[in-house]
């Protein structure tokens, strides 16, 4: 059996001309649950995460799950079930870890801009570390604490200063973004944290951006943050834990990133130099355990040749795979049944009424209507940000182990779309 594999896609390949995730065909899972279909490889999430526990091994650290990448319930199952902790970002974050059977301890919160109720409902599940954005917040964070009769654990997430060289919507450790307290400002924000007596510091967070593929920006940030840790120990405010958030980027067509243990050897030989190994890490990856295990599945239902370009329709959508609109990304296409034909240049589009409704621009494809094809990189950033726009039901969504596969997501009907709105009487 000849297999070819697709570069950056491990588990995902073609035996004759058929597509498989794992020994699973992908023909036959789009037959049986329709189209738009995600399929995730568990296989390529686990290997995903291995290269992050090689980088770690020895070292006291704690890898938390960024779960925005994707939040479906079997593909945070996978995470806690491999011993991950989660990074959230939101109260609806929260319930969904606490459901796959995440303990409050493991999990750390982001985001700038947390509700009282959320801290409340953390506090209460006994959240490891609140990531605090802002003074404003450390003040909330300590009344929200006092008044339930709890010390909250925190870390000041500090904004480093340094360009990810990253699409701008996702760089986030630059001045001018919204993220995180300002180098100058962070030892201010330590004293401050330190003097209120609902909060209890337990660390540092950074987070410079995300689908950053040089180890630069990573060498820069780590070393702002380190001198931070030094002057923030010596105003006698001792730090128990150094979190380096996430960010690492994965492969979607001609990016190199660093592999997540090569980046890691290199990060800690700085952390030794300075006299920092042995303190404990946290890390929060999301794309990078995600992204390249999933791939988005979708019907050929139009070929509209044109003058000028030629279209090929198709039934996903910018509210399955919103990142082409968003951020012009790209995402490689694939055949999920190979054809000899020669290939014809489309753009590939979706059936909502914009025309940012792209999903990939001058594509060489043979196909036929009818077809399908494989959208790949779609782990990560896709179904947990799709939409319901146009009344476009969610995609339904698979989980691959081996020769098995578990439907993890019934596709969305119009009566559940339709279930919380009430009509005027
Ligand atoms: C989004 C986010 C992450 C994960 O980023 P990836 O690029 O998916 O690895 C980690 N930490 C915080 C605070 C985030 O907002």
């Amino acid at each position: 059996m000849s297999e070819s594999l697709l570069p950056g896609h491990p588990h995902f390949a073609y035996r004759a001309s058929d597509l498989f995730v794992e020994g699973v065909r992908v023909a036959d899972l789009a037959r049986r649950h329709g189209t738009p279909l995600f399929i995730y490889s568990k296989s390529s999430m686990l290997d995903a995460l291995a290269a992050y526990q090689r980088g770690f091994a020895g070292r006291k650290s704690k890898i938390c799950y960024a779960m925005k990448a994707n939040s479906s319930l079997g593909v945070l199952q996978v995470f806690a079930q491999a011993g991950c902790g989660f990074d959230i970002v939101s109260g609806g974050e929260l319930e969904r870890v606490l459901a796959v059977g995440a303990q409050g301890k493991d999990i750390i919160f982001s985001g700038v801009g947390k509700t009282r109720a959320e801290m409340k409902r953390a506090l209460d599940v006994g959240i490891g570390c609140f990531n605090v954005e802002s003074e404003a917040e450390l003040e909330v964070l300590n009344e929200v604490a006092a008044a339930a009769g709890k010390v909250a654990p925190v870390s000041i997430r500090v904004n480093p200063d340094v360009d990810p060289k990253t699409h701008p919507y996702i760089s986030t450790g630059l001045k001018g973004n919204k993220f995180g307290i300002a180098h100058e400002r962070t030892l201010a924000a330590y004293q401050r944290a330190a003097s209120r007596k609902a909060l209890r510091v337990v660390g540092i967070d950074c987070h410079i951006g995300s689908q950053i593929t040089d180890e630069s920006p990573y060498l820069d940030a780590m070393d702002r943050v380190l001198d931070l840790v030094q002057s923030i120990e010596a105003a006698g405010i001792p730090l128990r834990h150094i979190d380096f958030g996430g960010g690492l980027g994965i492969s979607y067509d001609a990016d190199q990133p660093p592999a997540a243990d090569a980046l890691w050897a290199k990060l800690f030989a700085k952390l030794d130099a300075r006299g920092f190994g042995d303190r404990e890490f946290m890390i929060e990856p999301g794309r990078s355990l995600v992204g390249n295990a999933g791939v988005c599945v979708t019907e050929v239902l139009y070929l509209k040749p044109g003058e000028h370009k030629n279209f090929c329709i198709v039934d996903a959508a910018m509210n399955d795979l919103p990142r082409p609109a968003m951020y012009q990304a790209f995402h490689m296409i694939e055949p999920v049944t190979r054809r000899s034909e020669l290939a014809t240049h489309y753009d590939v589009v979706g059936p909502v009424c914009e025309s940012g409704d792209w999903i990939g621009r001058d594509r060489a494809l043979a196909v036929q209507t009818g077809d399908m094809l494989a959208v790949m990189s779609a782990g990560a950033y896709c179904m947990s940000m799709a939409s319901n726009y146009n009344t476009r039901g969610r995609a339904a969504e698979v989980l691959v182990e081996g020769e098995k596969s578990w439907l993890i997501r019934e596709r969305e009907t119009a009566a559940d779309q339709m279930r919380a709105e009430r009509l005027p009487t």
